[in-house]
């Protein structure tokens, strides 16, 4: 095998044979959008390699769709058919010649928002992020809310905003009303930031008036992304009593383009941390195995300066929970759900996944290698967050990047 084939990706690779990500992608010669699966630095254009394989007639509809909905909608067993058919395609002699034709180089896509979103919610599942906020927002008061420990607390996000890596991000304008002002004003957002997400990706249909439990949340889940929950702060602090976020989070919610499967993710599995508050039967995953919690590195840039990781192992609440939690009052799920996890933020200083706790609410600016400062974001800055998480044998299975740049208001 020579360098030059597109079959020689090592094991190691961080979009290795072990990954095989889902994403959806078209290029200059051929603009129809259709779903990609990422292998080394080349993306397999699913559909086409389905058929030039002489797959089952239920592989190839699934992968010739022009977005992931019709495979989120198939359920868990289609997912592992359809992944144990990539891992083949990837890896058997036999199937060169077919496949390697269909492996067109990353650089020659573009990538577009791999599933249409049906309902997107937001929960707020980091111990460390609720209580540095809390401190913020409600200074002298108890940092958690009494109900905190209770259940993991979420809100419904607008599904119609979240848009692809890569896409720009207006600032904001709306309602701001800063302490020691006597009336709001009406203008572009003055503390715009971000918030390092994790997003589960849900497929399967559930029924209104059931419960999905804990124990069959992974038939649900189909996969994760990275995301990015952009948050306009003074716009929120004025707004959000008593009814929770609204506009100030609703302008944009970026996604990496590139959906990890849960099936990638068997090796990052990790037991939550202890938690000091008993629960309720249907969130108590004491005895729920293998464990829902996911040791998953992330990384926050600003302008290419790395500013914090944040460790999503040391999330309080895991997604089995909090689907649990969005079901338990018979709330249907539909394929293209998307529900993220709240900021991920750890218990360390450069652990925290937004500006507001970095800078301790906007009172001590980052300084950047270029020698400016952040206490929020200025127009034309450029956030990325990026993941890896352990894969087999030693292996970092990559999650890629959400990428996204402030631009200018708009009168
Ligand atoms: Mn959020």
């Amino acid at each position: 095998m020579s360098a030059e084939s597109p079959f020689a990706v090592p094991d190691d690779d961080p979009f290795g044979v072990h990954n095989l990500p889902y994403g959806v992608f078209r290029t200059a010669a051929q603009p129809r959008p259709r779903i990609g699966v990422r292998f080394g630095d080349r993306v397999l254009d699913a559909g086409a390699a389905a058929w030039a394989v002489g797959a089952p007639a239920e592989v190839v509809e699934l992968l010739a769709a022009p977005l992931l909905n019709p495979l989120l909608a198939a359920g868990r067993p289609a997912w592992t058919r359809v992944r144990a058919a990539l891992t083949e395609w990837m890896t058997a002699e036999e199937h060169r010649a077919a496949v390697g034709p269909l492996l067109v180089p990353l650089a020659e896509v573009a990538l577009e928002l791999p599933f249409e979103v049906a309902d997107y919610v937001d929960f707020y599942a980091s111990e460390h992020h609720a209580a540095n906020v809390g401190r913020i927002f409600r200074p002298g008061a108890e940092p958690l809310t009494p109900n905190w420990k209770h259940l993991p607390i979420g809100y419904h996000g607008r599904a119609g905003t979240v848009v692809v890596s890569g896409s720009p991000v207006v600032r904001p304008c709306g309602q701001r009303k800063a302490a020691g002002e006597a009336a709001p004003s009406y203008g572009p957002s003055l503390r715009l930031d971000v918030e390092a997400e994790l997003g589960f990706v849900v497929g399967g249909a559930s029924e209104r008036g059931s419960r999905v439990a804990m124990a069959a949340a992974d038939d649900h889940v189909f996969g994760v992304c990275l995301l990015n929950d952009w948050s306009a702060r003074d716009v929120q602090a004025w707004e959000y009593v008593p009814l929770g976020p609204f506009l100030g989070k609703s302008f944009a919610t970026s996604v990496s383009p590139w959906v990890v499967p849960l099936d990638a993710l068997s090796h990052a599995r990790t037991a939550p941390p202890a938690r000091d508050t008993p629960l309720l039967p249907y969130l108590d995953d004491s005895d729920v195995r293998p464990p829902c919690g996911l040791d998953i590195a992330m990384e926050l840039r600003l302008n290419g300066h790395t500013l914090s990781r944040p460790p999503f192992a040391a999330m309080y609440w895991t997604y089995a929970q909090m689907l649990a939690h969005l079901t338990v009052n018979g709330a249907s799920l539909r394929p293209g759900d998307l529900f993220a996890s709240g900021t991920v933020s750890g218990p360390e200083p450069d652990g925290v996944g937004a500006l507001i706790e970095l800078t301790r609410g906007g009172e001590r600016p980052v300084e950047l290698p270029d020698g400016t400062r952040r206490a929020f974001l200025a127009d034309g800055d450029e956030v990325v967050i990026a993941a890896t998480a352990p894969g087999p044998a030693g292996v970092r299975i990559g999650l890629g990047e959400v990428a996204g740049r402030i631009e200018p208001a708009r009168p």
